[in-house]
């Protein structure tokens, strides 16, 4: 390649981090390149030398496995440049920095991941809903779980108004504890330059948060009237037609990038303890002077956690979420044993069939 450089990877967030990307067992010179978009295995990635589609080298497929490995939007990849093409090959795949994945209660809980090398998630709600502090908490738990900082948006700030609005917004503040809140309208513009600030040149944000608070208007506020353009392309992408300039990573006019992907819009569950330990420090502090060492604040005696809510120093309603998270973390753990232990069982007995079939073949 003699080509010039067109594209700074600074800008789009490389850092000597993912260096990592550069090594692999491949005998090809690995170039660094960024993740834009992924369908199924069709990716486009940006490389130093301009954007190109690319897909996973049948080693590294066959070296992965794990479907939650395989590069994902905002992956740093190590690729190799297919020699007069706009091609490349993808050979590595650099340790996320940051990821936001959800665990998939299937037969198997499965970690599907979403996103990686995110700096900012937004987690946004509609102020014209009723707002739902728990699904908040979820989606902060899911943040912090990835290694994200999350910030709560409280979108269409224009059909909250009065007492109610007051209320409300009370009632996410508190749901919210140390995260950053910020109050925005998309229709007129209140709150995109506090957004801004929370994806400067070369960071990596996203959207999360349930279908038809505001998630696209908002970006479509954030990148101006070229938006539309994109938008154009994603409602051709959806109906099956493929362009290559839709790209999931979105660079702003400032320098800022947003990833946004149909996946990110789906958002449910998810589990992981020490998530939930960032979402309740109170709670997980107030809970080392409990009596017993596992105390669960909810049947025991001697528990700092209720003391403190019979004290009003917590409120009751934030222990009652974090009874419930914590409940469904345990069933989902439980769940993922179970499933180990009917696939063991499988396994056992088909090798044991296969084995008797074998010995049935060698006998005849
Ligand atoms: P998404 O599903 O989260 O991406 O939501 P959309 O951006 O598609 O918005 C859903 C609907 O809410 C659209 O009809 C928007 O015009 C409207 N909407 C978005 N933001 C605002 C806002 O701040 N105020 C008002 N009144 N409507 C909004
Ligand atoms: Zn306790």
């Amino acid at each position: 390649m003699t080509s010039e450089p067109v594209i700074n990877l600074t800008l789009l967030g490389w850092e000597p981090y993912f260096e990592t990307a550069l090594v692999s067992s491949s005998k090809e010179k690995l170039i660094p390149a960024r993740v834009a978009n992924e369908d199924k295995h069709a990716y486009v990635v940006l490389t130093a030398m301009g954007e190109m589609s690319a897909t996973v080298s049948g080693r590294l497929m066959h070296e992965l496995r794990l479907n939650a490995a395989l590069p994902k939007v905002g992956d740093w990849v190590g690729v190799a440049l297919c020699e007069g093409e706009n091609k490349a090959v993808i050979h590595s795949v650099a340790g996320r920095r940051t990821q936001l994945s959800r665990k998939v209660a299937g037969r198997e809980v499965e970690e599907q991941v979403l996103a990686a090398n995110i700096d900012t998630a937004f987690i946004v709600f509609a102020m014209d809903q009723s707002f739902n502090r728990r699904r908040m908490e979820r989606f902060t738990v899911m943040v912090h779980d990835g290694g994200a900082q999350p910030v709560v948006v409280l979108n269409k700030m224009d059909l909250c108004k009065g007492e109610n609005a007051l209320s409300v917004l009370e009632e996410a503040r508190n749901a919210a504890g140390d995260v950053p809140i910020i109050e925005t309208c998309a229709r007129t513009g209140l709150g995109i330059k506090k957004l801004k600030q929370w994806i400067p040149t070369a960071k990596t944000a996203v959207f999360m948060g349930p279908s038809g608070v505001g998630k696209s208007s908002l970006i479509n506020r954030l990148f101006g009237d070229e938006i539309q353009d994109t938008i154009e392309v994603r409602e051709c992408d959806r109906k099956g037609r493929h362009t290559t300039s839709w790209r999931e990573l979105i660079q702003m006019p400032w320098g800022g990038l947003v990833i946004d992907t149909p996946g990110m819009r789906e958002l449910r569950t998810w589990e992981e303890s020490d998530g939930l330990r960032d979402a309740f420090p109170d709670i997980e502090e107030l809970g080392v002077r409990c009596h017993f060492r596992n105390c669960t604040h909810t049947v025991e005696k001697q528990c700092a956690v209720k003391e403190a809510v019979e004290r009003g120093e917590l409120a009751a309603e934030r222990l009652n979420n974090y009874v419930k998270l914590h409940k469904e973390t345990r069933e989902m753990k439980q769940e993922r044993i179970k499933h180990a232990y009917i696939d063991r069982k499988r396994q056992s007995k088909v090798s044991r069939r296969n084995w008797e079939e074998g010995k049935r073949d060698t006998d005849e």
